[in-house]
């Protein structure tokens, strides 16, 4: 079993179907969330970080190509597997206009489903690797480095933890971009912890006051009111 879980998001309202699903999925190693409606699956993703997303179509209340779609607009690229009863190729291409990333029609073979999991899983992570930025980071007389988790300034040498560190990349990895709560949550908090807003900004609180001239005029670490944080050089 791996050392960092990878987290499943299985949706899914056939009792028996979900449940033979999440025993194989934990069986391979995976940290299973179960959601049976389309309601629940909404709440999962907004609460929790995932992995991967196992998605049926016909659901009690939202459908999962909606659900599809609503996690898209959100701006979250969690891979997508779809799961479908209908033959129809309409529902696979609908499915797939709307941000899924892949398709299994039922009945399927699970070696073909797990294969179908780790090879997302796989991709998204090597995507993740590659879009992110070096160990260190220098701005002003500031400099981070990410891996040893410090931030050396003129001054002194500060030690970050390991969210602060996660924050700091994060919003430098978009410079000049507004970075939303919600991708702050997902990335730096992830896994059923849902902290406040007040978490978040004691955050940004503590890196004005390592790197700003003048904390109460930030010229690095901006709130943007109403929709997240920006860092700019
Ligand atoms: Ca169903």
């Amino acid at each position: 079993m791996q050392e960092n879980k990878y987290n499943i998001l299985l949706v899914e309202d056939e009792e028996n179907l979900h449940e033979t699903l999440k025993l194989n999925l934990k069986l391979e190693g995976y940290g299973v969330t179960s959601a049976f409606t389309g309601s629940a699956a909404l709440k999962a993703v907004q609460e929790e970080y995932f992995d991967l997303i196992i998605m049926d179509v016909m659901l009690p209340e939202i459908d999962g190509i909606s659900i599809t779609e609503t996690i898209r607009v959100s701006d979250n690229d969690v891979p997508i597997l779809i799961l479908s009863a209908k033959n129809s190729g309409a529902d696979k291409i609908l499915g797939l206009r709307k941000g899924a990333d892949d398709y299994l029609t039922k009945p399927f073979n699970l070696e073909e489903l797990l294969l179908r999991v780790e090879k997302l899983i796989d991709k998204n992570r090597k995507l993740q690797e590659k879009q992110t930025i070096a160990n260190t980071y220098s701005f002003n007389n500031y400099t981070i480095d990410f891996k040893a988790q410090i931030a050396i300034t003129n001054e002194k040498k500060i030690a970050l933890s390991k969210k602060e560190t996660m924050l700091l990349k994060l919003l430098i990895e978009n410079e000049g971009k507004v970075v939303t709560r919600e991708k702050i949550l997902q990335v730096v908090w992830g896994y059923n912890v849902y902290p406040t807003t007040r978490t978040i900004d004691n955050f940004i609180l503590s890196f004005r006051k390592y790197f700003e001239v003048d904390s109460r005029n930030p010229q690095h670490f901006h709130s943007v009111r109403g929709a997240g944080y920006k860092f700019t050089k």
